[in-house]
């Protein structure tokens, strides 16, 4: 008698980043089929980006094989393709490389770099989102060293030493301080012909505050730390264009250098836009309180990519790791859920910084420490890298002291890392 072998209900998750993995993790203990669809064949830890694009840290210690994390889950498996398309009808995901069918979906996507709009900032500027834009940085600033230090024009020369971060938020002041590190303490021993008082490291903000959500005190502590570190903060400045060469600032200055690295915004990656439902502001994809996306038969998104909006009236939640994982697992739970019929649960996200009684911000007192920690933790990056930030950037408890003297293999020039095709 032949034995009729039923299939097992197949959850297609796209994108190995934070939100991805950890839906798989949780539904790798349940009895269904998990594919995971990345590009990249790693899981990259994005907080600790500057680091690598600053020589601090090399790729491998900031990225791991997702394959890795589901060895002893066969019902996990990772395939590697760059997707390009859905069809919500038929149940399959199109990539480059063939198509995945699903029971269920979970797009966990991720964002990209937004220039809002600014063609030839796109074209000229470096973003920062990628382990590939990370190693552009570190070449780029290498290279304008070396360049530098052959080039007999003082304009010239300027124009190559003059490095500017655009976007106040974490991202830019961790890595004008970075830079400053990099070039001020590192760099400064190696080159002994470069005048260190022609380099010029620059953080500009559109606003009028660096890490607008943080407490005054402790904004104004950032700049005067970034100032001592000999970073010029520009505050109220915004960036009009960049032709790789000039960049011109809306009040009509111009200002030479060949290093823009842009943190000024992201959006949701463009493939959200493929799944034809209605997005919202930036490209994110509207989630229902269950995390599923409406109008979709058994589609969930999560992360950067979702917009959820915990309560009438509030901005939606922000993207950060925490929230993308905290999605994850709810979203996982939900489909076991949907599957033994019973009823979906309701996502539900409490800022650390919240108080039990869900006060606002400002009048809560843990909210107050979580943001002190936090601007602490970015003063110290800013500082010298001697914090390395973990998952929870305001828990000092886990950060560990890291060496200042920066491993000698991270300078080598060229340092090409392209991904898997
Ligand atoms: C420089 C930087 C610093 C940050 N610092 C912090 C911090 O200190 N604390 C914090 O909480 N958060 C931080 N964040 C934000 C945090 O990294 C994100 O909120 C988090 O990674 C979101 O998880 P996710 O799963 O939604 O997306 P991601 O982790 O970005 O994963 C998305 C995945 O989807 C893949 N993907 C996208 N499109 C496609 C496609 N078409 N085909 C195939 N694969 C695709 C990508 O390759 C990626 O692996 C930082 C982000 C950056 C860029």
């Amino acid at each position: 008698m032949s034995e009729m072998k039923t299939k097992r209900t197949s959850v297609v998750i796209v994108g190995a980043g934070i939100g991805g993995v950890r839906a798989a993790q949780v539904l790798a203990e349940q009895d269904v089929d998990v594919t995971i669809i990345d590009r990249n064949n790693y899981q990259l830890f994005p907080p600790l980006l500057y680091q690598v694009s600053t020589a601090v840290l090399a790729e491998s210690e900031i990225a791991y094989p997702v394959r890795e994390f589901f060895r002893s889950h066969p019902n996990v498996n990772f395939y590697l393709g760059e997707v390009q398309d859905f069809d919500t009808d038929n149940q399959t995901v199109i990539t480059d490389h063939g198509n995945v069918d699903y029971d269920y979906l979970i797009v966990a996507a991720g964002s990209t770099t937004n220039y809002f709009g600014m063609k030839s900032v796109e074209q000229h500027a470096f973003p920062m989102k990628t382990m590939t834009e990370a190693i552009a940085i570190r070449n780029q600033i290498i290279r304008c060293l070396e360049r530098a230090e052959q080039e007999p024009d003082e304009a010239k020369r300027r124009e190559l030493l003059t490095f500017v971060c655009v976007g106040g938020g974490p991202t830019g002041v961790e890595e004008a301080g970075a830079i400053s590190e990099l070039i001020y303490k590192s760099m400064r021993r190696d080159y002994h012909k470069l005048n260190f008082d022609e380099v010029d490291i620059k953080l500009m903000e559109g606003t009028d505050r660096v890490l607008a959500m943080m407490p005054e005190k402790l904004r104004n502590r950032t700049v005067s730390i970034l100032q001592q570190k000999k970073v010029d903060v520009r505050l109220s400045t915004a960036v009009v264009d960049y032709d790789g060469h000039t960049i011109k600032l809306k009040s009509g200055e111009s200002i030479p250098t060949q290093t823009v690295i842009w943190a000024a915004g992201v959006k949701a990656s463009p493939i959200m836009s493929k799944l034809g439902t209605e997005a919202i502001r930036d490209g994110r994809i509207n989630v229902q309180k269950n995390l599923s996306v409406k109008g979709l038969v058994n589609v969930y998104a999560i992360g950067d990519c979702a917009c959820f909006i915990q309560q009438e009236g509030e901005r939606p939640l922000a993207t950060v790791a925490p929230v993308a994982m905290k999605e994850a697992e709810l979203c996982a739970a939900n489909i076991i859920r949907r599957m033994q019929g019973a009823s979906q649960e309701v996502f539900s996200y409490k800022d650390r910084g919240r108080d039990g009684n869900n006060r606002p911000r400002s009048s809560s007192p843990a909210f107050r420490q979580h943001q002190y920690d936090r601007v602490l933790c970015l003063v110290s990056l800013a500082l010298g890298s001697s914090f390395q930030a973990g998952w929870y950037l305001c828990q000092p408890d886990r950060f560990t002291e890291m060496d200042v003297e920066l491993p000698a293999q991270y300078k080598t020039f060229p340092h090409s890392h392209q991904p898997l095709s």
